[in-house]
């Protein structure tokens, strides 16, 4: 891979790249489609990365389908579908990991210690050997794509980080590799995620800021489904993704909800009402 992004580059081709833990959907899909518009070449990455599941979590059950995956992006116009094993981005021996101070601190990085620095590790070497001038994340992981982007930054990647929309069911339930663990009344309730973003928003749309009504709104409507644990829900600024008590901006609604073993997350961005008199 690394050898080809190198002659590609050289040949003065421009490189999209779109890293996937594989399972695609059409969140993924509408990421490479971004990418095919960025550049002339796209390239995407197939890898499970062990370095982001702790101890415990569904590493090893994590939906694969290799051939359906290589169908599928090749139909979305990848001109280059680079998948690896384990062993080959983590040799044995393997000890250098990434960190960042503050943004992992916040959100899923409570109950996910260790997966940022996975996540960092993974996309930094994927970085290194693809080799992009475009890298495309979905908004769907919204943490994931702030510390990306900081990562990028800090660490002098010439690389530039695109965001794409999520993409949902037509129901509302964000796609997601993990939805197929859901039996379908685990579906059912999974489906209180986004409602209670929408309900939220409509809060908000009636005037109300404080974080507080709408955090518990939105708790109220999921815990009322069965089979529903919350891991978080938090209203918080989109830059530094520190709590906020007051909308008084556009804010970041995240959510982490267990749904029966699965873990689902989702989130939205909430505009606040304009103020006329201001
Ligand atoms: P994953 O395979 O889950 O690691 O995801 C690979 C990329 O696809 C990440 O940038 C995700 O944010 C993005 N992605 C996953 N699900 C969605 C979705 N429903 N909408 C948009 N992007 C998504």
């Amino acid at each position: 891979m690394r050898q080809t992004a190198e002659n590609l580059r050289a040949q003065g081709n421009t490189i999209a790249f779109v890293p996937t833990m594989g399972y695609l959907h059409e969140g993924h899909l509408s990421l490479m489609r971004k990418g095919r518009e960025l550049a002339d070449i796209l390239v995407a990455s197939i890898f499970v990365n062990p370095a982001q599941f702790a101890p415990g979590e569904d590493y090893e059950a994590y939906p694969r389908d290799p051939e359906r995956d290589a169908a599928l992006a090749e139909q979305t116009g990848v001109d280059i579908l680079f998948t690896s094993q384990k062993n080959d981005l983590y040799p044995e021996g393997y000890e250098t990991y990434i960190t960042q101070t503050h943004l992992p601190g916040h959100l899923c990085g409570q109950s996910r210690p260790t997966h940022f620095t996975g996540v960092m590790t993974i996309v930094a070497k994927l970085f290194h050997i693809a080799d992009p001038n475009y890298a495309i994340f979905g908004q769907k992981d919204y943490q994931q794509l702030a510390i990306i982007r900081k990562m990028t930054r800090d660490l002098d990647f010439n690389i530039e980080i695109v965001g794409g929309p999520i993409v949902r069911e037509s129901d509302g339930l964000a796609m997601s590799s993990r939805n197929k663990y859901l039996s379908p009344s685990q579906r059912q309730s999974a489906l209180q995620l986004y409602r209670s973003l929408q309900e939220v928003q409509k809060l908000v749309d009636s005037g109300e800021t404080k974080a507080a009504v709408l955090i518990e709104t939105a708790g109220n409507i999921i815990a009322a489904a069965p089979e529903t644990d919350i891991d978080y829900i938090a209203v918080c600024d989109p830059d530094t993704l520190a709590d906020k008590k007051i909308i008084d901006r556009p804010a970041l609604m995240a959510l982490a909800v267990r749904v029966g073993q699965t873990r689902l997350i989702d989130n939205t961005i909430l505009y606040p009402q304009v103020d006329n008199a201001g």
